[in-house]
């Protein structure tokens, strides 16, 4: 049994902070759950959710509430720069070994406020917004995490601090764990347009696989029907922002998924810079990493949020046990096992999706894409890889990892 009543401090509200102070709650542990902002953030980012995802966050009520709005998509496809289709996988080949047999799409900023409402709901947990974690210092037995922000500066007591706050991780950059890796040369825009792109013929999950500039375009349900329609694509990074983002640039792009006469309604556009990268160790002494402080990647696969979620269930299933009594060495196998996952399936399948979509020599892309044909086109292999794609695969084989 632990000695020591003090909370677990989670530095970051974003959904792998929340999926943490929420699977912490449940099994009765204090947290101090400290966000740098005064608000839960709002930026149109991750939106797709694989069936592993959704079924860890079921027992917590949030998969449930995430159907009330959520889109379930059965199908996602490959399609090339005409805009013809080259393949499509249902995901309903994986009924018998899940209940979500699709991917559920919903924008992040609509999943955290159904996290803080639950986490509201649960009660007992310490949620303090506009409180910035500038520092920690380390003893035996704790950490004392100070934080700034519009109230001033404050010093929390923590028994354990989790760095869930984000890629620019202040918790990680204090531990000076090294975050290895490397960062994309271009620059990705993303976009979104009410325009119905089903009603010719697209998934509602689609890669375009193109040697000057591939997409991926997915739709989110938005504040409701019609929903939006989001594309991603690279960019020239010496450009400025303006010409990036410009109306005549964003428009063209559009036009180059699907031609159609009349300008497309345009509701969002931004620019990001994409990472490749995974911190050394998930764990230093009572300080983890979980989310993206501990792992970046490209967003080809819709990996980022869902391998962040499986952090925060993989930490707390063992936090809580350790909480209990059984030994800190399962912390350590935390991060073992997560840097696996991130590593083998998160890293290798997103750089693999990408240099596939994104391949100059039209023989090798005219290979790839015929591959892709000859896997779709068999239920086993298409099994195959929906298990891989999905993130079935590479949890089962990290929950192997010692
Ligand atoms: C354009 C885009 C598209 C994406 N698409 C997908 C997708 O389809 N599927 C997918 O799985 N992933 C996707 N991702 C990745 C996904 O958005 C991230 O992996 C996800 O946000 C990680 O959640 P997080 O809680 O770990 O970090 P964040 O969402 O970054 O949350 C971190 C939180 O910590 C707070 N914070 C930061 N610093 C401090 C501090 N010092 N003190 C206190 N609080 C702090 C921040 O304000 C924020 O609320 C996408 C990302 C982008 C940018």
């Amino acid at each position: 049994m632990m000695t020591t009543l003090k909370p677990v401090v989670i530095a970051g509200a974003g959904p792998t902070g929340l999926m943490c102070a929420l699977a912490l709650r449940a099994q009765d542990i204090p947290v101090v759950l400290l966000e740098a902002e005064e608000a839960l953030t709002h930026d149109l980012r991750a939106g797709s959710f694989h069936p592993p995802t959704l079924e860890m966050m079921a027992p917590y009520g949030i998969t449930e509430r995430m159907h009330e709005s959520g889109i379930k998509v059965r199908h996602w496809q490959i399609r090339n720069r005409p805009g013809d289709l080259v393949a499509e996988f249902d995901l309903d080949l994986l009924r018998d070994v899940t209940p979500y047999p699709y991917r559920l799409h919903l924008e992040q900023h609509r999943l955290t406020p159904i996290q803080l409402d639950l986490l509201r709901q649960e009660g007992g947990a310490e949620i303090h917004f506009g409180h910035s974690v500038k520092g920690f210092t380390r003893h035996a037995d704790g950490v004392t995490v100070t934080t700034g922000g519009p109230s001033g500066d404050r010093r929390f007591e923590a028994s354990w601090l989790i760095g869930a706050d984000g890629g620019r991780s202040v918790v990680r950059k204090g531990l000076g764990v090294e975050f290895e890796g490397f960062t994309w040369p271009e620059l990705f825009v993303v976009a979104s347009t009410p325009y119905d792109f089903g009603a010719h013929g697209f998934a509602y999950n689609c890669y375009i696989a193109d040697p000057v500039e591939f997409g991926a375009l997915f739709k989110v349900p938005d504040a409701g029907p019609p929903g939006l329609w989001r594309l991603a694509y690279p960019v020239n990074p010496h450009e400025a922002d303006e010409v990036l983002l410009s109306e005549e640039r964003v428009e063209a792009a559009l036009q180059r998924v699907l031609p159609k006469h009349g300008a497309y309604d345009i509701r969002y556009k931004s620019t990001y810079r994409v990472h490749q990268r995974v911190a050394a160790s998930f764990r230093s002494g009572r300080v983890l990493l979980a989310g993206d402080a501990a792992h970046l990647n490209n967003p080809l696969g819709g990996f980022g949020l869902n391998s962040g979620i499986h952090d925060a269930v993989n930490l707390c299933e063992k936090l809580g046990r350790h909480w209990r009594g059984e030994g800190e060495h399962l912390l350590d196998l935390y991060s073992r096992q997560r840097r696996f996952a991130t590593i083998e399936q998160v890293q290798a399948m997103s750089i693999r999706n990408k240099r596939m979509m994104e391949e100059r020599d039209p023989a090798v892309q005219r290979r790839h894409l015929e591959e892709m044909v000859a896997v779709a086109t068999d239920p086993d292999k298409a099994r195959a890889h929906l298990l891989n794609t999905s993130m079935i695969l590479g949890l089962k084989r990290a929950s192997e990892v010692i």
